[in-house]
Protein backbone atom coordinates (compact mmCIF):
# COMPACT_ATOMS: atom_id res chain seq x y z
CA UNK A 1 0.00 0.00 0.00
CA UNK A 2 1.49 3.61 -0.91
CA UNK A 3 0.11 6.66 1.27
CA UNK A 4 0.08 9.85 -0.52
CA UNK A 5 0.15 12.87 1.85
CA UNK A 6 -0.51 16.39 1.18
CA UNK A 7 2.92 18.77 1.88
CA UNK A 8 1.19 21.92 3.32
CA UNK A 9 -0.38 20.26 6.39
CA UNK A 10 0.84 16.36 6.25
CA UNK A 11 -2.30 14.97 5.94
CA UNK A 12 -2.90 11.67 4.08
CA UNK A 13 -4.59 12.12 0.63
CA UNK A 14 -5.08 8.69 -0.56
CA UNK A 15 -3.88 5.10 -0.40
CA UNK A 16 -2.84 3.07 -3.34
CA UNK A 17 -2.82 -1.02 -4.02
CA UNK A 18 0.13 -1.80 -5.23
CA UNK A 19 1.50 -4.28 -8.08
CA UNK A 20 2.57 -7.31 -7.00
CA UNK A 21 5.10 -9.45 -8.92
CA UNK A 22 2.52 -11.09 -11.10
CA UNK A 23 1.06 -8.11 -12.04
CA UNK A 24 4.50 -6.66 -12.99
CA UNK A 25 4.91 -9.39 -14.95
CA UNK A 26 1.66 -8.77 -16.90
CA UNK A 27 2.25 -5.14 -17.39
CA UNK A 28 5.75 -5.63 -18.95
CA UNK A 29 4.42 -8.30 -21.24
CA UNK A 30 1.58 -5.72 -22.42
CA UNK A 31 4.29 -2.93 -22.69
CA UNK A 32 6.32 -5.54 -24.91
CA UNK A 33 3.83 -6.27 -27.31
CA UNK A 34 2.62 -2.42 -27.21
CA UNK A 35 6.13 -1.43 -28.14
CA UNK A 36 6.04 -4.51 -31.40
CA UNK A 37 2.53 -2.93 -32.44
CA UNK A 38 3.84 0.83 -31.78
CA UNK A 39 7.19 0.28 -33.88
CA UNK A 40 4.60 -1.01 -37.19
CA UNK A 41 2.71 2.55 -36.58
CA UNK A 42 3.64 5.18 -39.01
CA UNK A 43 4.68 8.61 -37.58
CA UNK A 44 2.04 10.50 -38.64
CA UNK A 45 -0.25 8.84 -36.30
CA UNK A 46 2.16 8.69 -33.23
CA UNK A 47 2.49 12.25 -33.73
CA UNK A 48 -1.68 12.67 -33.65
CA UNK A 49 -1.48 10.90 -30.53
CA UNK A 50 0.84 13.45 -28.82
CA UNK A 51 -1.54 16.08 -30.40
CA UNK A 52 -4.62 14.30 -28.32
CA UNK A 53 -2.23 14.29 -25.67
CA UNK A 54 -1.34 18.12 -25.55
CA UNK A 55 -4.90 19.15 -26.14
CA UNK A 56 -6.04 17.21 -22.88
CA UNK A 57 -3.46 18.70 -21.19
CA UNK A 58 -4.65 22.04 -21.48
CA UNK A 59 -8.73 21.09 -21.01
CA UNK A 60 -7.69 19.42 -17.55
CA UNK A 61 -5.46 21.74 -16.40
CA UNK A 62 -6.59 23.02 -13.48
CA UNK A 63 -7.60 19.17 -12.49
CA UNK A 64 -4.18 18.14 -13.07
CA UNK A 65 -2.76 21.06 -11.38
CA UNK A 66 -5.00 20.48 -8.28
CA UNK A 67 -3.91 17.00 -8.40
CA UNK A 68 0.24 18.18 -8.73
CA UNK A 69 -0.45 20.55 -5.88
CA UNK A 70 -1.85 18.24 -3.32
CA UNK A 71 0.63 15.65 -3.64
CA UNK A 72 3.81 17.91 -3.46
CA UNK A 73 3.33 20.85 -2.55
CA UNK A 74 3.85 23.69 -5.35
CA UNK A 75 1.65 26.69 -5.23
CA UNK A 76 -1.25 26.05 -8.25
CA UNK A 77 0.36 28.89 -10.13
CA UNK A 78 3.12 26.97 -10.97
CA UNK A 79 1.05 23.60 -11.39
CA UNK A 80 -0.82 25.33 -14.10
CA UNK A 81 3.02 26.47 -15.54
CA UNK A 82 3.88 23.34 -15.56
CA UNK A 83 0.84 21.46 -17.42
CA UNK A 84 1.14 24.43 -20.03
CA UNK A 85 4.61 23.31 -19.97
CA UNK A 86 3.90 19.81 -20.96
CA UNK A 87 0.89 20.60 -23.45
CA UNK A 88 3.80 22.83 -25.33
CA UNK A 89 6.16 19.97 -25.12
CA UNK A 90 3.37 17.44 -27.06
CA UNK A 91 2.90 20.34 -29.51
CA UNK A 92 6.26 20.99 -30.06
CA UNK A 93 7.50 17.41 -30.32
CA UNK A 94 4.54 16.67 -33.28
CA UNK A 95 5.56 19.38 -34.83
CA UNK A 96 9.30 18.71 -35.41
CA UNK A 97 9.66 15.35 -35.06
CA UNK A 98 9.30 14.43 -38.63
CA UNK A 99 12.23 16.33 -39.27
CA UNK A 100 14.09 14.78 -36.01
CA UNK A 101 13.18 11.36 -37.09
CA UNK A 102 13.97 11.59 -40.57
CA UNK A 103 16.07 9.58 -42.76
CA UNK A 104 19.12 11.42 -43.36
CA UNK A 105 21.65 10.92 -46.35
CA UNK A 106 24.91 11.28 -46.06
CA UNK A 107 27.85 10.75 -48.54
CA UNK A 108 29.94 7.90 -48.94
CA UNK A 109 31.94 5.49 -51.10
CA UNK A 110 28.28 3.83 -51.78
CA UNK A 111 25.80 4.63 -54.43
CA UNK A 112 23.98 5.60 -51.46
CA UNK A 113 23.82 5.45 -47.64
CA UNK A 114 21.40 7.14 -44.51
CA UNK A 115 21.00 6.81 -41.64
CA UNK A 116 17.47 6.18 -40.25
CA UNK A 117 16.39 6.14 -36.20
CA UNK A 118 14.32 3.18 -35.63
CA UNK A 119 12.64 2.45 -32.74
CA UNK A 120 14.41 0.02 -29.49
CA UNK A 121 11.28 -1.02 -27.99
CA UNK A 122 9.91 -0.12 -24.24
CA UNK A 123 11.56 1.95 -22.60
CA UNK A 124 11.38 1.95 -18.74
CA UNK A 125 11.86 5.23 -16.98
CA UNK A 126 12.45 5.84 -13.39
CA UNK A 127 10.97 9.30 -12.42
CA UNK A 128 10.83 12.35 -9.11
CA UNK A 129 8.01 14.06 -7.68
CA UNK A 130 9.23 17.81 -8.32
CA UNK A 131 8.10 18.07 -11.51
CA UNK A 132 5.53 15.10 -11.60
CA UNK A 133 3.82 15.62 -14.56
CA UNK A 134 6.73 17.44 -16.64
CA UNK A 135 9.62 14.89 -16.33
CA UNK A 136 7.19 12.23 -17.52
CA UNK A 137 5.78 13.95 -20.48
CA UNK A 138 9.43 14.92 -21.42
CA UNK A 139 10.50 11.55 -21.33
CA UNK A 140 7.14 9.82 -22.67
CA UNK A 141 6.45 12.45 -25.78
CA UNK A 142 10.36 11.55 -26.97
CA UNK A 143 9.84 7.56 -26.35
CA UNK A 144 6.60 7.56 -28.25
CA UNK A 145 7.32 9.62 -30.94
CA UNK A 146 10.63 7.01 -31.65
CA UNK A 147 8.20 4.20 -32.22
CA UNK A 148 8.98 3.43 -28.45
CA UNK A 149 6.65 1.96 -25.45
CA UNK A 150 6.85 3.66 -22.24
CA UNK A 151 6.80 1.67 -18.64
CA UNK A 152 6.78 4.76 -15.93
CA UNK A 153 8.43 3.86 -12.08
CA UNK A 154 6.76 7.04 -10.49
CA UNK A 155 7.79 8.25 -6.79
CA UNK A 156 5.66 7.22 -4.80
CA UNK A 157 4.87 10.74 -3.24
CA UNK A 158 2.56 11.45 -6.81
CA UNK A 159 1.01 8.66 -7.33
CA UNK A 160 -1.96 9.97 -8.23
CA UNK A 161 -0.09 11.79 -10.56
CA UNK A 162 1.42 8.53 -12.57
CA UNK A 163 -2.43 6.88 -12.86
CA UNK A 164 -3.04 10.48 -14.14
CA UNK A 165 -0.96 10.18 -17.03
CA UNK A 166 -1.36 6.56 -17.46
CA UNK A 167 -5.39 7.41 -17.96
CA UNK A 168 -4.44 10.65 -19.77
CA UNK A 169 -2.70 8.63 -22.50
CA UNK A 170 -5.46 6.10 -22.81
CA UNK A 171 -8.02 8.82 -23.14
CA UNK A 172 -6.18 10.17 -25.76
CA UNK A 173 -6.15 6.85 -27.36
CA UNK A 174 -3.01 5.53 -26.95
CA UNK A 175 -3.15 1.63 -27.59
CA UNK A 176 -3.41 -0.85 -24.52
CA UNK A 177 -0.36 -0.94 -22.66
CA UNK A 178 1.72 1.26 -24.78
CA UNK A 179 2.40 3.69 -21.45
CA UNK A 180 2.14 2.01 -18.20
CA UNK A 181 2.51 3.05 -14.42
CA UNK A 182 3.90 0.57 -12.14
CA UNK A 183 3.04 1.68 -8.30
CA UNK A 184 5.72 -0.38 -6.28
CA UNK A 185 6.28 0.47 -2.21
CA UNK A 186 9.80 2.00 -1.60
CA UNK A 187 11.23 -0.68 0.15
CA UNK A 188 10.85 -2.94 -2.86
CA UNK A 189 11.82 -0.30 -5.60
CA UNK A 190 15.42 -1.23 -5.54
CA UNK A 191 15.04 -4.89 -6.61
CA UNK A 192 11.83 -4.47 -8.76
CA UNK A 193 13.76 -1.69 -10.72
CA UNK A 194 16.73 -4.16 -11.14
CA UNK A 195 14.74 -6.83 -12.37
CA UNK A 196 13.05 -4.78 -15.03
CA UNK A 197 16.22 -3.55 -16.07
CA UNK A 198 17.68 -6.79 -16.43
CA UNK A 199 14.53 -8.31 -18.34
CA UNK A 200 14.81 -9.30 -22.04
CA UNK A 201 11.84 -7.38 -23.32
CA UNK A 202 12.97 -3.89 -21.69
CA UNK A 203 15.17 -2.13 -24.02
CA UNK A 204 16.75 0.96 -22.40
CA UNK A 205 16.44 2.85 -19.03
CA UNK A 206 15.85 6.51 -18.21
CA UNK A 207 16.03 7.91 -14.93
CA UNK A 208 15.44 11.73 -13.33
CA UNK A 209 16.19 11.80 -10.00
CA UNK A 210 19.18 11.68 -7.23
CA UNK A 211 23.38 10.30 -8.20
CA UNK A 212 22.29 7.55 -5.12
CA UNK A 213 19.24 5.98 -7.30
CA UNK A 214 21.38 7.05 -10.74
CA UNK A 215 23.78 5.08 -9.75
CA UNK A 216 21.87 2.12 -8.99
CA UNK A 217 19.87 2.44 -11.92
CA UNK A 218 22.93 2.54 -14.02
CA UNK A 219 24.66 -0.09 -12.50
CA UNK A 220 22.05 -2.83 -13.47
CA UNK A 221 21.92 -1.55 -16.95
CA UNK A 222 25.64 -1.81 -17.17
CA UNK A 223 25.32 -5.77 -15.91
CA UNK A 224 22.39 -6.08 -18.81
CA UNK A 225 24.27 -4.14 -21.47
CA UNK A 226 21.30 -1.76 -21.89
CA UNK A 227 21.53 1.90 -23.05
CA UNK A 228 20.82 4.60 -19.86
CA UNK A 229 19.85 8.22 -20.02
CA UNK A 230 20.79 9.39 -16.29
CA UNK A 231 19.44 12.74 -15.55
CA UNK A 232 20.75 13.49 -12.17
CA UNK A 233 21.19 16.77 -9.81
CA UNK A 234 23.22 20.21 -10.20
CA UNK A 235 24.82 22.68 -8.40
CA UNK A 236 24.65 25.20 -10.81
CA UNK A 237 26.61 28.07 -10.68
CA UNK A 238 25.39 31.80 -11.23
CA UNK A 239 28.16 33.88 -12.00
CA UNK A 240 27.89 37.75 -11.87
CA UNK A 241 30.31 39.81 -13.45
CA UNK A 242 31.48 43.30 -12.46
CA UNK A 243 29.90 44.50 -15.76
CA UNK A 244 26.24 43.05 -14.93
CA UNK A 245 22.79 44.36 -14.91
CA UNK A 246 23.00 43.60 -10.98
CA UNK A 247 19.14 44.23 -10.26
CA UNK A 248 18.18 41.92 -13.37
CA UNK A 249 20.38 39.57 -12.27
CA UNK A 250 18.77 39.42 -8.64
CA UNK A 251 15.51 38.73 -9.77
CA UNK A 252 16.33 35.78 -12.12
CA UNK A 253 18.45 34.32 -9.48
CA UNK A 254 15.42 34.62 -6.99
CA UNK A 255 13.06 33.37 -9.68
CA UNK A 256 15.88 30.75 -10.34
CA UNK A 257 16.76 29.63 -6.96
CA UNK A 258 12.81 30.21 -5.33
CA UNK A 259 10.94 28.82 -8.17
CA UNK A 260 9.31 25.31 -7.22
CA UNK A 261 10.67 25.77 -2.90
CA UNK A 262 14.23 25.47 -4.38
CA UNK A 263 13.55 21.97 -5.85
CA UNK A 264 14.75 21.59 -9.28
CA UNK A 265 17.92 20.27 -10.81
CA UNK A 266 18.51 23.44 -12.85
CA UNK A 267 17.67 25.67 -10.54
CA UNK A 268 20.86 27.93 -9.39
CA UNK A 269 22.04 27.30 -6.29
CA UNK A 270 25.82 29.07 -6.11
CA UNK A 271 25.63 32.57 -6.95
CA UNK A 272 29.03 33.52 -7.74
CA UNK A 273 29.77 37.04 -7.61
CA UNK A 274 32.51 39.69 -8.42
CA UNK A 275 33.42 41.58 -4.95
CA UNK A 276 32.95 44.74 -6.83
CA UNK A 277 28.95 44.03 -6.92
CA UNK A 278 28.81 41.61 -4.50
CA UNK A 279 26.98 44.12 -2.03
CA UNK A 280 24.76 45.72 -4.32
CA UNK A 281 23.69 41.75 -5.20
CA UNK A 282 22.70 40.92 -1.79
CA UNK A 283 20.77 43.27 -0.56
CA UNK A 284 18.88 43.34 -4.54
CA UNK A 285 18.50 39.69 -3.93
CA UNK A 286 17.16 40.38 -0.08
CA UNK A 287 14.44 42.28 -1.46
CA UNK A 288 13.48 39.62 -4.24
CA UNK A 289 13.26 36.48 -2.02
CA UNK A 290 9.16 35.60 -2.83
CA UNK A 291 6.86 33.41 -0.76
CA UNK A 292 6.85 30.16 -1.34
CA UNK A 293 5.56 26.61 -0.92
CA UNK A 294 6.05 23.71 1.16
CA UNK A 295 9.20 20.94 0.59
CA UNK A 296 7.62 17.75 -0.63
CA UNK A 297 8.78 15.93 2.47
CA UNK A 298 9.34 16.17 5.65
CA UNK A 299 13.05 14.13 5.03
CA UNK A 300 13.74 16.91 2.20
CA UNK A 301 13.67 19.90 4.42
CA UNK A 302 15.88 18.28 7.47
CA UNK A 303 18.58 17.32 4.78
CA UNK A 304 18.61 21.47 3.25
CA UNK A 305 17.93 22.53 7.39
CA UNK A 306 21.39 20.34 8.09
CA UNK A 307 23.29 21.91 4.61
CA UNK A 308 22.10 25.90 6.44
CA UNK A 309 23.00 24.75 9.86
CA UNK A 310 26.50 22.91 8.77
CA UNK A 311 27.74 26.11 6.67
CA UNK A 312 26.93 28.43 9.56
CA UNK A 313 28.79 26.54 12.25
CA UNK A 314 31.79 26.90 9.19
CA UNK A 315 31.44 30.33 8.98
CA UNK A 316 28.76 31.15 6.60
CA UNK A 317 26.49 34.34 7.29
CA UNK A 318 22.83 33.54 7.42
CA UNK A 319 21.00 36.84 6.35
CA UNK A 320 17.30 35.67 6.06
CA UNK A 321 15.42 32.64 6.42
CA UNK A 322 16.36 29.00 6.89
CA UNK A 323 13.84 27.70 9.52
CA UNK A 324 11.53 25.29 9.69
CA UNK A 325 8.26 27.08 10.00
CA UNK A 326 5.96 25.91 13.28
CA UNK A 327 3.20 23.99 12.74
CA UNK A 328 1.55 21.73 10.02
CA UNK A 329 2.84 20.61 6.81
CA UNK A 330 6.86 21.11 5.34
CA UNK A 331 7.50 24.94 4.92
CA UNK A 332 10.52 26.55 5.27
CA UNK A 333 11.37 29.81 4.98
CA UNK A 334 13.73 30.75 2.09
CA UNK A 335 17.04 31.65 2.95
CA UNK A 336 20.10 33.33 1.83
CA UNK A 337 23.85 32.54 2.91
CA UNK A 338 26.58 35.27 2.49
CA UNK A 339 30.14 34.69 2.37
CA UNK A 340 30.30 30.80 1.67
CA UNK A 341 33.07 29.09 0.22
CA UNK A 342 34.00 26.06 -1.11
CA UNK A 343 34.23 23.01 1.17
CA UNK A 344 30.84 23.88 3.23
CA UNK A 345 27.34 22.13 2.56
CA UNK A 346 25.71 24.48 0.87
CA UNK A 347 28.63 24.58 -1.46
CA UNK A 348 29.82 21.08 -2.51
CA UNK A 349 26.40 19.28 -2.15
CA UNK A 350 23.32 20.42 -4.15
CA UNK A 351 20.98 22.10 -1.73
CA UNK A 352 17.08 21.14 -3.30
CA UNK A 353 15.14 23.41 -1.54
CA UNK A 354 15.20 27.20 -0.88
CA UNK A 355 18.48 28.16 -0.11
CA UNK A 356 20.68 30.58 -2.08
CA UNK A 357 24.38 30.34 -1.34
CA UNK A 358 26.22 33.48 -2.21
CA UNK A 359 30.02 33.00 -3.02
CA UNK A 360 32.19 36.05 -3.35
CA UNK A 361 34.87 36.12 -5.76
CA UNK A 362 37.94 38.05 -6.45
CA UNK A 363 38.00 38.80 -9.85
CA UNK A 364 36.57 36.67 -13.26
CA UNK A 365 39.54 33.72 -12.67
CA UNK A 366 38.14 33.55 -9.16
CA UNK A 367 34.69 33.20 -10.11
CA UNK A 368 35.74 30.43 -13.13
CA UNK A 369 37.51 28.13 -10.87
CA UNK A 370 34.62 28.38 -7.89
CA UNK A 371 32.26 27.48 -10.40
CA UNK A 372 34.10 24.89 -11.78
CA UNK A 373 34.67 23.39 -7.97
CA UNK A 374 31.84 20.94 -8.54
CA UNK A 375 31.56 17.35 -9.25
CA UNK A 376 27.84 18.35 -11.08
CA UNK A 377 27.68 20.14 -14.53
CA UNK A 378 23.98 20.51 -15.40
CA UNK A 379 23.60 24.28 -16.31
CA UNK A 380 25.67 27.56 -15.84
CA UNK A 381 23.90 31.33 -15.88
CA UNK A 382 26.45 33.68 -16.59
CA UNK A 383 25.77 38.09 -16.02
CA UNK A 384 27.85 40.68 -17.77
CA UNK A 385 28.14 42.09 -20.92
CA UNK A 386 27.35 40.00 -23.13
CA UNK A 387 30.60 39.17 -25.01
CA UNK A 388 32.30 39.52 -21.60
CA UNK A 389 29.94 36.31 -19.97
CA UNK A 390 29.65 34.20 -23.12
CA UNK A 391 33.89 34.53 -23.03
CA UNK A 392 33.28 33.59 -18.61
CA UNK A 393 31.07 30.90 -19.47
CA UNK A 394 32.78 29.41 -22.33
CA UNK A 395 35.49 28.37 -19.48
CA UNK A 396 33.00 27.08 -16.65
CA UNK A 397 31.87 23.23 -17.64
CA UNK A 398 28.37 22.60 -17.55
CA UNK A 399 25.48 20.47 -19.95
CA UNK A 400 24.10 24.17 -20.58
CA UNK A 401 25.24 27.84 -20.88
CA UNK A 402 22.65 30.97 -20.60
CA UNK A 403 23.88 34.54 -20.91
CA UNK A 404 22.16 37.14 -19.41
CA UNK A 405 19.05 34.75 -18.36
CA UNK A 406 18.54 31.77 -15.76
CA UNK A 407 18.47 28.09 -17.04
CA UNK A 408 15.39 26.37 -18.17
CA UNK A 409 14.87 23.90 -20.09
CA UNK A 410 12.96 24.04 -23.53
CA UNK A 411 11.90 21.36 -25.96
CA UNK A 412 13.23 22.73 -29.02
CA UNK A 413 16.78 22.58 -27.02
CA UNK A 414 18.99 19.94 -25.84
CA UNK A 415 19.00 18.93 -21.94
CA UNK A 416 21.13 17.21 -19.60
CA UNK A 417 24.47 17.25 -18.21
CA UNK A 418 28.09 16.42 -17.71
CA UNK A 419 30.05 14.86 -14.64
CA UNK A 420 27.43 13.93 -12.04
CA UNK A 421 24.99 15.53 -13.37
CA UNK A 422 24.39 12.52 -15.60
CA UNK A 423 24.68 11.96 -19.30
CA UNK A 424 22.57 11.38 -22.14
CA UNK A 425 20.43 14.48 -23.42
CA UNK A 426 16.64 15.32 -23.40
CA UNK A 427 14.34 16.89 -25.76
CA UNK A 428 14.96 18.20 -28.92
CA UNK A 429 16.41 15.68 -31.71
CA UNK A 430 18.96 14.71 -29.47
CA UNK A 431 16.59 13.50 -26.88
CA UNK A 432 14.72 11.94 -29.20
CA UNK A 433 17.28 10.24 -30.96
CA UNK A 434 18.36 8.30 -27.17
CA UNK A 435 15.61 5.99 -27.87
CA UNK A 436 16.53 4.73 -31.03
CA UNK A 437 18.46 2.53 -32.91
CA UNK A 438 20.92 4.97 -35.05
CA UNK A 439 20.87 2.91 -38.32
CA UNK A 440 23.64 2.52 -40.97
CA UNK A 441 22.34 1.65 -44.27
CA UNK A 442 24.35 1.16 -47.04
CA UNK A 443 23.43 0.31 -50.99
CA UNK A 444 26.66 -0.90 -52.67
P1 LIG B 1 15.40 9.70 -5.52
O1 LIG B 1 16.47 9.86 -6.50
O2 LIG B 1 15.57 8.66 -4.48
O3 LIG B 1 14.03 9.39 -6.30
C1 LIG B 1 13.86 9.57 -7.68
C2 LIG B 1 13.27 8.30 -8.26
O4 LIG B 1 14.23 7.26 -8.20
C3 LIG B 1 12.04 7.81 -7.49
O5 LIG B 1 11.09 7.28 -8.38
C4 LIG B 1 12.64 6.74 -6.61
O6 LIG B 1 11.72 5.81 -6.17
C5 LIG B 1 13.66 6.12 -7.54
N1 LIG B 1 14.71 5.34 -6.89
C6 LIG B 1 15.38 5.62 -5.75
N2 LIG B 1 16.30 4.64 -5.51
C7 LIG B 1 16.19 3.74 -6.51
C8 LIG B 1 16.86 2.52 -6.81
N3 LIG B 1 17.83 2.01 -6.04
N4 LIG B 1 16.47 1.85 -7.94
C9 LIG B 1 15.51 2.34 -8.71
N5 LIG B 1 14.86 3.49 -8.47
C10 LIG B 1 15.20 4.19 -7.39
O7 LIG B 1 15.10 11.11 -4.90
P2 LIG B 1 14.47 11.56 -3.50
O8 LIG B 1 13.03 11.77 -3.69
O9 LIG B 1 14.84 10.65 -2.37
O10 LIG B 1 15.23 12.93 -3.30
C11 LIG B 1 16.55 12.92 -2.78
C12 LIG B 1 17.44 13.92 -3.50
O11 LIG B 1 17.56 13.55 -4.89
C13 LIG B 1 16.93 15.34 -3.54
O12 LIG B 1 17.18 16.01 -2.35
C14 LIG B 1 17.69 15.89 -4.73
O13 LIG B 1 18.99 16.24 -4.34
C15 LIG B 1 17.76 14.71 -5.68
N6 LIG B 1 16.69 14.78 -6.71
C16 LIG B 1 17.00 15.31 -7.92
C17 LIG B 1 16.03 15.46 -8.87
C18 LIG B 1 16.32 16.05 -10.20
O14 LIG B 1 15.44 16.62 -10.83
N7 LIG B 1 17.53 15.90 -10.70
C19 LIG B 1 14.63 15.10 -8.61
C20 LIG B 1 14.42 14.52 -7.31
C21 LIG B 1 15.42 14.38 -6.41
P3 LIG B 1 11.45 5.66 -4.58
O15 LIG B 1 11.13 7.01 -4.07
O16 LIG B 1 10.31 4.68 -4.53
O17 LIG B 1 12.72 5.13 -3.97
Amino acid sequence: MIVTRNPATGAELHRYPTHDDDAISHIVAETAAAARDWAAVGLDERLALLRAVGKLLTERRDEYATLITAEMGKPVAEALAEIDKCAWNCRVVADLAPDWLADREIESDASRSWISYQPLGVIFAVMPWNFPFWQVLRFACAALSAGNAALLKHSPDVTGCALAIEALFTDAGAPAGLFRSLVVEADRVPAVSARIVADPRIAAVTLTGSERAGAAIAQAAGAALKKTVLELGGSDPFVVLADADVAAAAAAAARSRFGNAGQSCVSAKRFIVVDTVADEFVAALLAEVPQIGPLARADLRDTVVRQIEQSVAAGARLLTGGTPVDGPGYYLSPAVLDHVVPGMAVFTEETFGPAAAVIRARDDDHAVELANDTDFGLGCSVWGTPDHALAVGRRIRSGALFVNAPVASDPRLPFGGVGRSGYGRELSAEGVREFTNIRTVVIA
